[in-house]
């Protein structure tokens, strides 16, 4: 097999001159930050996902961290989430004081169980934090379900979903809140940047707020003058760029493009790899449309002479940036030392031990895609 003479990685963005025009053009005018574009970036992503409000982040993890904030998450509170994810899903609650409670995955989907949801709630549960892995929309109406019946909110972690669809609806404005990341590798960029879409006004305000310091403009201000303001809570500052905003709603002229092209890679890897007894190719739950972010395959290694690991350093050896998404988040040393033991989640834990990344990104051409199912034939035969 010849080695690939560049480098293929797992994820790319995707930048055009008009993207490029478009910042120099804001960086040419009066704000770079705290302007218009904010707001333009923000009606275009709620509109998208037909919300009714959305509020941008400096990144992913700080909109994350807004959205617990706004939930109410305080000490002595207990959030479900998947131990399948990035580390910023649960860091989110930490910030928070709150105490991340992980419930295992569904085998078929690699998303969070909602039998496994209903296992771990208790009287100190006050929300549930479900990731859409990999872009496939964990199961919205039973989780929904459960919040409603149990008075829990629902955050979804969406980072890797912006254009999937549940039941013919893109999320964004099923959860209480959705979170979406900017970040190079994610369905569109801002270089670094977040959102969270909402319909509560309640949640909306909090947000805003939070975003910035925990100040705003009181009926007292008013009375006081027009250069007066209050600080109410303890906020940050988290704000989005006018320069993000601006990458952001260039490249929301192309979602559309983005998420067909993910689908046909998928596509094409599913057809290319269907009936290899030593890869399981990955399940998609009915009624939903992945936005195929990430395209993860399981390595049955019983069926195969050598590890996951050797595949993986062979697939790179042949400049295929294969990659692992994700280590089971408790078993990350800071949370091992926060006392979360491992064997937890056992089906995370033995779906992790196989998992391997596949290349996708909608730059990807069809004969890249055909480069890594060569390769990895090759080194399974
Ligand atoms: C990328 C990502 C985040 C964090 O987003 P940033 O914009 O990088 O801060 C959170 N959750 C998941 C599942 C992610 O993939």
């Amino acid at each position: 097999m010849k080695k690939r003479e560049t480098f293929l990685p797992y994820g790319h963005q995707s930048i055009t001159e008009k993207d490029i025009q478009a910042v120099v053009e804001t960086l040419r005018s009066p704000y770079l930050t705290q302007g218009p574009k904010i707001e333009e970036f923000e009606k275009s992503v709620a509109h998208y996902v037909g919300a009714k409000y959305a509020v941008a982040f400096s990144n992913g993890t700080a909109a994350l961290h807004g959205a617990c904030y706004a939930a109410g998450i305080v000490e002595g509170d207990e959030v479900i989430t998947s131990p399948i994810t990035f580390v910023a899903t649960s860091n989110a609650v930490l910030y928070c004081g709150g105490t991340p409670v992980f419930a295992d995955i569904d085998e078929q989907t690699y998303n969070i169980d909602p039998n496994e949801i209903l296992n771990k709630i208790t009287t100190k549960t006050k929300a549930i934090i479900p990731i859409d892995f990999t872009g496939q929309p964990v199961d919205l109406n039973k989780i929904m379900g459960i919040a409603n019946e149990h008075n829990l909110v629902v955050i979804e972690d969406g980072a890797h979903s912006f254009g999937a669809t549940y039941k013919g609806k893109k999320v964004g404005s099923q959860a209480h809140m959705t979170m979406f990341s900017f970040h190079p590798v994610k369905p569109i960029t801002t270089g670094e940047g977040g959102i969270i879409t909402t319909n509560s006004e309640e949640y909306y305000v909090k947000l805003r707020s939070f975003r910035s310091h925990g100040i705003g403009k009181t009926p007292y201000s008013a009375e006081q003058g027009e250069w007066y303001y209050e600080m109410m809570d303890l906020g940050y500052n988290y704000r989005m760029t006018d320069i993000q905003a601006t990458l952001g709603l260039s490249q929301m002229n192309r979602i559309d493009r983005f998420i067909e092209r993910r689908r046909e890679i998928a596509k094409l890897y599913n057809e290319k790899l269907a009936g290899i007894p030593a890869i399981t190719i990955p399940e998609q739950l009915t009624g939903t449309e992945s936005g195929w972010h990430l395209y993860s395959i399981q390595i049955n290694s019983s069926l195969l002479s050598k590890p996951r690991k050797e595949i993986f350093e062979e697939m790179r050896a042949l400049n295929i940036g294969v990659h692992v998404h994700y280590i089971p988040v408790y078993w990350h040393p800071y949370y091992q030392e926060l006392g979360y033991e491992k064997g937890i989640c056992p089906k995370a834990e033995k779906w992790y031990d196989h998992a391997l990344t596949l290349p996708i990104f909608p730059e990807m051409t069809d004969e890249d895609v055909v480069d890594v199912v060569n390769a990895l034939k090759k080194l399974i035969s």
